[in-house]
């Protein structure tokens, strides 16, 4: 593994999907820099949701964000790149979209707490995207391939 090699889940929203902002998100993780290495649009059950969000559980939004998260189909995905898990969370800017930043995916789309477009791990929660990502695929899922542009984003491929 190199150091940029880092992997993160990513995921757009029902709402994201329903709004059609699946390849607008993917168009900016790609241009950063960031690479594909895999992808799966579906429908999210219970059980997954309650796991995926275990750690809310106790919180009040709980029950709503079941309920929303399985609502729709969303696009699962893992990226993989430098630092790729902390980028990620800075393009996607903070949970409340009032508050984030233009220029950042819920910044420039997301509605409200609830639809505000993207999941993506936390970086400040060690092992998250480890953990979320085995959550949604398997080891062989993972597709290990080079992008023709790496030389371009690391020098010192
Ligand atoms: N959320 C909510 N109400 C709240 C806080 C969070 O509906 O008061 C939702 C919101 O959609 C958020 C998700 O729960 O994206 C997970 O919360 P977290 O604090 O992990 O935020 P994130 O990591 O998604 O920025």
């Amino acid at each position: 593994m190199s150091h940029h090699d880092e992997r993160t889940f990513v995921m757009v929203k029902p709402d994201g999907v329903q709004r059609n902002l699946t390849g607008e998100v993917i168009t900016r993780l790609e241009e950063r820099g960031l690479k594909l290495v895999a992808a799966k649009f579906m429908q999210i059950d219970e059980d997954l949701a309650q796991q995926h969000y275990g750690e809310h559980e106790d919180k009040p939004f709980f029950d709503d964000l079941v309920e929303f998260i399985t609502s729709g189909p969303v696009m699962a995905m893992v990226w993989e790149g430098a630092d790729a898990t902390r980028q990620v969370r800075r393009m996607m800017g903070a949970t409340d979209p009032a508050e984030a930043a233009p220029g950042t995916i819920r910044g420039d789309y997301g509605l409200d707490l609830s639809q505000n477009v993207i999941h993506g791990s936390d970086h400040e929660d060690e092992g998250a995207n480890e953990r979320e990502i085995e959550l949604f695929f398997d080891e062989d899922e993972l597709v290990d391939y080079a992008r023709a542009d790496e030389p371009w984003v690391y020098e010192d491929e």
